[in-house]
Order: C-alpha cells, then structure tokens, then sequence
C-alpha cells in the first residue's frame, strides 16, 4: 500500500514519494527550551513520531533532523519583545545557557518517557551560529537582505512567492498592521535575519556580527537605512554600531534562520518532509521557505505536515488560565507519559484535539484493558500448541495478523491513528473471553510487537511476567477452589491484589492481570 499524507503545500492528501528511493530526509521544528512543554507541544512530537514509525514500516530509512531553539526566539512573532530564553533566564535567575540546559534536558526524558524515538540529529541553534551567518552572507550577496538599526533583515519583496504557502492576504495585513518599533522594516512581514544586541543590554547569548554583513555608514553621517514610509522619523543610532571597522557589533540570530541552516547544512537544499504546528504557517514556515529557496535556489521541502491545535476543556491553552498542563502536572495527578500518548492518538493530527481530564481518563483505561490482552502471552503454554492442537488457536492467528496488516494500511492513509486503535480494540475484542489455548501466542506476541512498532505505547516492555511466588500464589488458590475452600481462596486473592495483582476465574482456568 501506498503511503499518504495530507501536504500543506497543495492542500489535499497526496501519495508520498521520497527523491532518492528508500530513504526520507526530515526535518522536524523542536521547542524553544525556556520552559517545560504543555500537552499542546508534546501531542506534535508524538503525530511526528508516528510518522517516522510509518515510514519505518513502510520500508525507508529515515534520517531526521530535530532543532532545539535554545536562542533567538523572541517573544513576539514581529521580532520584537524579549529572547524567550533571556527571559527565561530573569524568571529564575540564572544565566541564558544554565535556562537552554535545564530545559534541553527536561525535553529530552520528557521525550524518552513519551517513548519518542530519537532524531539522528538532534541539535541545537547555538552550535549552528556559523552555518546561520553563513546564510545570511548568501541572501546579503544575492541581494535579499537589507539593514536596519537592529538587525538585518529579509526583504521578502524580492522574493515574489512569499505568500503563497500560507496563502496570505499581504493587502488586508498591511492595513491592519500596528506602527510598530520597528518600522523601519521595508514591509510589515518582513522578517529578521539577524538581530544586533541593542545598546545599553547584555545578552547571555551574543556573537560577533562578521564585518562583511554589515553595511557600514560613511564615518560621520548618521546611522540608520530604510526609514520607507516614515520618511520624518529622526532614527536614533545605537552608540553599539561601528562608525569604523575597529568596533565589533553583536548579535544573534532570528528564530526562523536556525532551522534553514540546519536542515539545509545537514541534509541538502531539498528535503523530503518538513514538521511542525499548525501555527507555524503564516510566519516562521513561511519564512523558512523564504529565506532557504531565495538561497538555494530550490525547492526547500516536497511535502509539509501540519497538525492542528490541541484545546484544553474546549478553550485555548493559556499562561493565565494555568492550563497549559506540563507531563510533570500529569504524573502528580496520576497519568503517565504514556497515558498522553495514547490520549493523542485517538485524534488524527490533521484534526482538532480537545484535552480534558475526562478524556484522558478514558486513554489510560483502554491502555490499562490493552495491557490485560498482553499478559495473556505469559499464561499460554507453548506446550499446548503441539500439532494436533493446532487447528484450536489458528483463527486468533489469521485475525491478529491480519489486524498487524491493517493498523499499518490505517497509519499509511494519512496517519489515521484514530482508526489504528480501534483497528487494536477490534484485535483485542475477538480474543476476550476464548479459553487460553484457543489463542496463539506467537500469533498474540508478534501482534504486540506490531502495535508497539508502529504506536509506540510500549505494551510488551510494561506488561512483564509476574514472579514465581505470584504464580504459586495462583495455583494455590486454584488448588483451593477446587477442593471449594472459599475462605481460602478469598484470602489468597487478598494476597495477589495486594501484590498488585487482579484474577478472573474463566472456565478454562484462572487468568491474571496486574491492576
Ligand atoms: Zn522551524
């Protein structure tokens, strides 16, 4: 079956072709590591990382390239306001680069938790100072570039598709645009490149400008370049600009240059998937394409994923509303990262989600039923599937098979994960209630194996076997039942569940799970 995915780029649903056969580049947006990401942010990293299992299913090699934005983001998207991470740095009194540490590393277990499989690459905008500022140098020397009092600058009027990604409306933009601070930008959208530290701040986080960007005043006349429409606006300089070649000015790069450099410098001018919100549309992916195809000269990416807003009890998940739910503020309230996972699954990424308690409730109970199904595999003896049995469990082998066959199918069109899980539900509903040895244990491990593969939530390695004196425990109480010892039996049940351990007496004999 082929593999498709809903494309930003066209707008519908296309067949996936990698341009070298067996093998996909991709490129994902990570997080600006100044806090610890909410629900929102991580149900993007797990659409993404079912992405890359499908294309692993699918038979490519996959080599992908995940950012984290560790400078450089400011807080508005008009390049104004603070460095989220200088800010962040305020907030808790430490320097710029302790903030990125501390939060890179949370991200990372966070990650880990989720049971999100590691990027090839995994880097961050700091180590790519010099592929950025060599970037920039590229679009000054083809002319894209321009220079204001803070920074330089993309002139997106040379580039002429600048809109058509997001399908923008530039007229009605300009109309609503506010004056901004910042005015001397030729066009409201355009966007920095690089930004200078401005005077009288120290910055954690600050580079030496290279000379041959800057675009240097005659020495004596006054700073300032491209005041357009605000032809009467007195441009005050920077004492931190040179009126000569001695005086170093520095900087740091805008938000949206870090994944151009990296995705280009990593894995070539064309990539075949780009990843990230849908939020990231009108601007930072808008101007990623910009910047690297005014570069390159090429295509930046053949196929852009999107996945769509997650609310919370319906409403926007915001800062003063104290909904923005961390994995830490899950895991006090009794959910795991894996709990979350599952949750997310069960909206397709091209759909709003919609986050409640309840909701999440409901996940970590079908993960808890989906787990009882997988301990089934310790309790089937091998032993009863000699050959003359073998007729008995071979329709639970044909249907979980076939189930493999059909959650991968699911995945492939369009990453439908909602129909993965009841594809799962569906595999788990035809075993419930068969008596042991009508159910294939290679046929219900390898199917395991799959959802595992392909859905990431880790049922195998959750669900171990119960230790020996647990099993003896069983038999005993077994023993009791027969001989219809029923105080007996009652208290050894006392005895499993406070070993964490549930037993249900089926007519083929008693069958455990953990509770
Ligand atoms: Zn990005």
């Amino acid at each position: 079956m082929t593999l498709k995915l809903h494309n930003t780029l066209t707008s519908t649903v296309d067949t996936f072709t990698p341009l070298t056969e067996g093998k996909v580049t991709l490129y994902t947006c990570g997080p600006t590591v100044y806090d610890y990401p909410h629900v929102g942010n991580w149900a993007s990293f797990i659409y993404w990382d079912i992405l890359v299992r499908t294309l692993i299913a699918s038979g490519y090699t996959v080599e992908r390239v995940m950012n984290l934005t560790d400078v450089g983001h400011l807080v508005s998207d008009a390049d104004e306001g603070e460095d989220k991470l200088e800010k962040g740095a305020r907030r808790e009194n430490k320097t710029a680069w302790e903030v990125a540490e501390f939060y890179a590393e949370d991200f990372l277990a966070g990650m880990e938790k989720l049971g999100l499989l590691p990027p090839e690459h995994i880097v961050r905008a700091t180590d790519f100072i010099t592929q950025q500022i060599d970037l920039v140098r590229i679009l000054k020397e083809k002319g894209f570039t321009y220079q204001t009092t803070d920074g330089i600058y993309f002139d997106t009027a040379k580039f002429p598709a600048y809109a058509n990604f997001a399908r923008l409306d530039l007229e009605a933009q300009k109309a609503g645009a506010r004056v901004e601070a910042s005015d001397e930008k030729r066009q409201p959208w355009d966007f920095a490149l690089w930004k200078f530290t401005e005077p009288g701040i120290t910055r954690d986080m600050q580079w030496e400008t290279p000379d041959d960007l800057l675009e240097l005043p005659p020495i004596g006349q006054e700073y300032g370049v491209g005041s357009k429409g605000h032809a009467n606006r007195t441009l005050t300089p920077y004492s931190l600009l040179p009126t000569s070649n001695d005086e170093v000015v520095y900087g740091f790069p805008g938000w949206h240059l870090e994944c151009s450099a990296m995705a280009m410098s990593i894995l070539g001018p064309t990539i075949d998937i780009h990843t990230g919100g849908i939020d990231h549309i009108p601007v930072h992916h808008t101007n990623e394409i910009a910047q690297s195809e005014a570069a390159s000269e090429a295509r930046f990416a053949n196929f852009w994923l999107h996945n769509n807003h997650l609310k919370i009890d319906g409403g926007k998940i915001s800062k003063s509303l104290g909904n923005g739910y961390t994995l830490q503020d899950l895991e006090a309230k009794g959910f795991s990262a894996l709990d979350l996972r599952l949750f997310i699954l069960q909206g397709q990424y091209t759909s709003e989600g919609n986050f409640t308690f309840e909701n999440l409730t409901a996940a970590q109970n079908r993960l808890k039923n989906w787990r009882d199904y997988a301990v089934l595999r310790h309790q089937i003896h091998d032993g009863l599937h000699d050959d003359d049995k073998k007729n008995d469990d071979h329709e639970t082998y044909v249907s979980l098979q076939a189930a493999s066959g059909a959650l991968r199918e699911a995945l492939q069109n369009n990453l439908n994960t909602p129909e993965a899980l009841r594809i799962v539900d569906e595999a788990f509903a035809r075993v419930d209630g068969k008596s042991l040895d009508r159910i294939h244990r290679h046929g219900l491990v390898s199917f395991l194996e799959s959802v595992d593969e392909l859905l990431g939530v880790q049922l195998i390695d959750t669900t171990p076997d119960i230790d020996d004196e647990a099993k003896r425990t069983i038999l005993e109480r077994e023993r009791a039942r027969e001989a219809k010892d029923w105080v007996k039996s009652d208290q050894l049940r006392d005895t499993l569940a406070r070993a964490g351990i549930s037993v249900r007496d089926m007519p083929s004999g008693t069958v455990w799970s953990r509770i």
